[in-house]
């Protein structure tokens, strides 16, 4: 696809901000260094395509699932900053997102995808607060026990009736789940509700006072699965505040596609737009968490090509700046300007 030279200036003026990335802990995963400062063939990401594709900042995953992973994974980025700080910083705030786009450096926002590691205190949640945490994810999929939701989130296609269905016999929010989401309000940490099931969902965005991120996922209109949102979930998104980060994964963007154009992403983009308003819509691209797949768009270096398809669209250049990155930026500030000393 040809890039105009108005979608790369375009694109290089933008901050591009990722909802969800999982290179480091796939890193730890496979016994690999978790440097992404050399180049990584067999990844999606790695630091010479992150800043050929203009990626300002981006949710990096340290865990959920068990505190010694996630110790791990914040030592891997902590020794990565350190080592490279000419490269990488680690984000505390919006302000520092707009360093980096200034000092041309990579953000990491750290972020949990579950919150299984809290167990049931709230003091495991300060300290990965004080470590750096912005974006706490609520789930990824597991309920019951010292989950924060009661019920395992499903997976999979699904139809608009299964899902109602679901929504009256699952149970959403445990009580402690209640209570993490309102200490994350008052520390400043964002919720992310990507893998909660239905019931969990509406919960959630009862009881949070702040803006919440939906930081990977797609549309359910145009593909049917468990993992994305109805249009009735996006407007309640919308009147929350929120944002959705759409994904890059083809089986999230068309039931049972191995790959898709770039048009589909788009689609998803528009959709959002149509259904919830375009103050609530950004990009969540999972790299380096969706397997052999190959992603749409591949790397971030195809990542021009996209604000290409978004202009011929007829989306307007302030449009697509919220896109890449405003629209996550102001739910960050949010939870900033929110949080309690
Ligand atoms: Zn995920």
């Amino acid at each position: 696809m040809q890039v105009s030279e108005q979608a790369m200036s375009l694109h290089q003026r933008a901050i591009l901000v990722d909802g969800h990335n999982d290179s480091i802990i796939e890193h730890w995963a496979r016994g690999d260094s978790m440097d992404l400062t050399p180049d990584w063939p067999d990844y999606q990401v790695d630091l010479r395509r992150m800043k050929g594709g203009g990626l300002t900042a981006m949710n990096s995953m340290m865990g959920g699932q068990s505190l010694d992973q996630s110790l791990e994974l914040w030592d891997g980025l902590y020794e990565q900053v350190e080592a490279h700080p000419e490269h990488y910083m680690i984000v505390r705030s919006v302000a520092d997102i707009r360093r980096c786009k200034e000092e041309g450096k990579i953000g990491h926002i750290p972020q949990l995808e579950s919150c299984r590691l809290l167990g049931n205190s709230l003091r495991v949640l300060h300290i990965q607060h004080r470590l750096g945490l912005r974006v706490g994810n609520l789930t990824h999929g597991d309920g019951g026990g010292t989950s924060l939701q009661g019920t395992n989130s499903l997976f999979g296609p699904c139809t608009l009736q299964d899902r109602n269905t679901a929504r009256t016999q699952f149970h959403g929010l445990t009580d402690f789940g209640r209570e993490a989401i309102a200490e994350m309000n008052r520390l400043g940490i964002v919720v992310d509700l990507a893998h909660t099931h239905d019931r969990t969902f509406f919960d959630a965005l009862e009881v949070t006072t702040t803006p919440v991120e939906f930081s990977h996922g797609c549309c359910f209109s145009l593909c049917p699965v468990w993992r994305n949102l109805t249009d009735e979930q996006l407007k309640a998104l919308a009147e929350n505040g929120g944002v959705i980060g759409i994904c890059f994964y083809p089986r999230f963007l068309e039931l049972n596609a191995d790959t898709v154009p770039i048009d589909r992403l788009v689609d998803h983009i528009a959709h959002v737009c149509e259904v919830a308003g375009e103050d609530h819509v950004g990009f969540g691209s999972d790299y380096d968490g969706i397997g052999e797949t190959v992603a749409t768009p591949a790397s971030f270096l195809e990542s021009p090509q996209v604000t290409q398809r978004m202009l011929e669209r007829g989306f307007s250049e302030e449009l697509i700046l919220k896109f890449w990155g405003g629209n996550f930026m102001r739910v960050l500030q949010a939870a900033e300007d929110a949080a309690q000393a």
